[in-house]
């Protein structure tokens, strides 16, 4: 856990969410300033800064990150979404804690951004 790390205070509850999903490696939660009717944001609990940084020993976290974001979205009912990870602040990253954005609710544009 890094102490100074908002979403590993999510994590530990320090810091509160509206939490969607979690199990002992992941949380899913809602986004404190949605972009869409739907907008989750799907982590690791692990502390991973970027995307970047992740290691080949990290590829079962990434892979299953992946399989959460899906089963989240069955769950939530979810028929289209889009899935965006900033990596980097020039990508506009403002959390340096691995995430994942799920935004659905809405027709989305034909842009990525
Ligand atoms: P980034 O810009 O790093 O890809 O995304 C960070 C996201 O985290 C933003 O969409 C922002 O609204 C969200 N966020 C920042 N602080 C908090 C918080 O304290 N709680 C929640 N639920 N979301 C947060
Ligand atoms: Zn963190």
């Amino acid at each position: 856990m890094a102490q100074d790390c908002i979403f590993c205070n999510i994590v530990s509850g320090d810091i509160p969410s509206t939490k969607v999903y979690e199990d002992d490696d992941f949380l899913v939660f809602k986004d404190i300033n949605p972009a869409a009717p739907v907008h989750l944001l799907a982590i690791p609990k692990r502390h991973i800064a970027r995307l970047s940084e992740a290691r080949p020993e990290d590829a079962g976290i990434l892979g299953r990150l992946m399989l959460t974001v899906g089963a989240v979205a069955r769950e939530q009912s979810l028929d289209a979404y889009r899935l965006i990870i900033n990596d980097g602040a020039g990508a506009g990253q403002t959390v340096f804690h691995l995430h994942a954005h799920i935004l659905a609710g809405r027709q989305l544009s034909e842009k990525l951004i």
